[in-house]
């Protein structure tokens, strides 16, 4: 893979803040964009753009076919049966909604179970959780030990007749471990509990197959593989999305429409009521190819690398801590994602996110929007640095190099 001219595809990594070369190393937050995503969407509503779906005229039949030609982009790239099961959203957390909203309407009862895990995000959380409010569903934890590794006896323990449906995050946002959700579908599906997989941070990273991974929905972002804001996935088993009500009415979504009853589109329009956000499917499409021609396999090893490189040059700090890794972890193999979490001594993160920003160093500090998580690492934050594509190792040197500077000045 080479860095060198994958970086020239994206503009922004080569401006200076505070008059530093900039190294961003926040991409689980958020990736920045190739120009040929950003060309695409500018070339649409230069030359395409009409509202698509029904239009009879030729501009509007150009976006549907961009539109529906990114679904179906989409559907190969995590290896779906059929576009069918692929429903555009506005991201990974409208995702979450959709099913906790949609799927404890039509299949839960006051009293049945969803099952979630000690590292999830907050938008598999909450949504969960109005739902409790609303129909008086339970939530049930999977506890993890120190490591953050998630208790499978524990899980298998927690399941019953009540359980109606298990949402686990495929790769945790603020450890950077993956979750063994292989093991955690197989084992729900014995009980035929179905299973959501949120992929916020495991698709920009590693190959992910529907059909391999026979999970019953799965979300992600676009934002976050280097595609638009405002844009993310839905997956669903044609079954499942055949069986659940529509999340929102209005256009799009309608068969057929009276004042006195409304019959509905069959999946996936069924769950994209409104006007899409055409323009931002075709970046996603355009950003998913990018992924493709470099390749999955190279961006993961490539990752890999860095992420086993930078612990390894953190852990050799005095008094760092890196969350999420064994005691007795062998870095030259550790299966990682490209998120680490650390904290050096008592230094608070919000002083070393600062005094990092100043050297030109972006990373992310707090709680990362998984405050349970938190409580149960007993801190209140944590740094977190991140890598894609095309972060290289001497922007890993610069981040030690950055942290070992701050340590002097506390
Ligand atoms: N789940 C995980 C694991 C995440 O990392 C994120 C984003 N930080 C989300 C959900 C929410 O993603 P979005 O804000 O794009 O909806």
């Amino acid at each position: 893979m080479n860095t060198e001219l994958i970086r020239a595809d994206f503009p922004i990594l080569s401006r200076t803040v505070y008059g530093k070369p900039l190294i961003y190393l926040d991409n689980a937050a958020t990736t920045q964009k190739p120009l040929c995503v950003l060309d695409a969407m500018r070339n649409e509503y230069l030359n395409v753009n009409a509202n698509v779906h029904r239009g009879v005229h030729w501009l509007s039949q150009q976006a549907t076919e961009l539109h529906e030609g990114a679904r179906e982009t989409v559907r190969r790239f995590i290896n779906a049966r059929s576009t069918t099961e692929i429903v555009f959203t506005r991201g990974t957390t409208e995702g979450l909604n959709l099913i906790a909203s949609c799927f404890s309407e039509a299949c839960m009862q006051k009293g049945d179970e969803v099952v979630i895990s000690t590292v999830e995000h907050h938008s598999n959380i909450v949504p969960w959780q109005l739902q409790a409010a609303r129909k008086g569903i339970v939530l049930r934890v999977i506890p993890m030990d120190d490591d953050g590794t998630l208790d499978l006896e524990a899980f298998r323990r927690m399941l019953s007749q009540k359980t109606k449906i298990v949402s686990i995050s495929h790769v945790s946002n603020v450890l950077g471990t993956v979750n063994p959700v292989e093991d955690i579908i197989r084992i729900a599906h014995q009980y035929d509990i179905p299973v959501v997989v949120d992929g916020a941070q495991s698709a920009p990273h590693f190959k992910v197959d529907m059909q391999a991974l026979d999970c019953d929905f799965f979300v992600f972002s676009g934002h976050k593989i280097y595609g638009p804001t405002g844009i993310g996935v839905l997956y669903g088993k044609e079954a499942w999305l055949d069986r659940l009500p529509p999340y929102q009415g209005g256009g799009e979504m309608i068969e057929h429409v009276s004042f006195e009853k409304s019959t509905f589109e069959r999946p996936p329009l069924k769950f994209e009521a409104g006007t899409p956000d055409y323009i931002a499917t075709t970046g996603l499409a355009k950003a998913l190819d990018y992924v493709s021609s470099v390749g999955l396999d190279a961006i993961q090893k490539h990752e890999e690398d860095l992420t086993r490189y930078t612990i390894s040059q953190l852990l050799q700090i005095d008094g760092m801590r890196v969350f999420g890794i064994p005691a007795d972890a062998d870095l030259t193999t550790l299966r990682h994602d490209a998120v680490i979490s650390f904290q050096l001594r008592d230094i608070h993160p919000m002083d070393m996110g600062t005094l990092l920003d100043r050297l030109g160093i972006a990373i992310r500090t707090g709680h990362h929007c998984a405050q349970p998580l938190m409580d149960r690492l007993g801190v209140l934050g944590t740094s977190r640095a991140s890598f894609a594509l095309y972060n290289t190792h001497e922007e890993v040197d610069a981040l030690v190099a950055g942290v070992k500077r701050v340590a002097t000045m506390f």
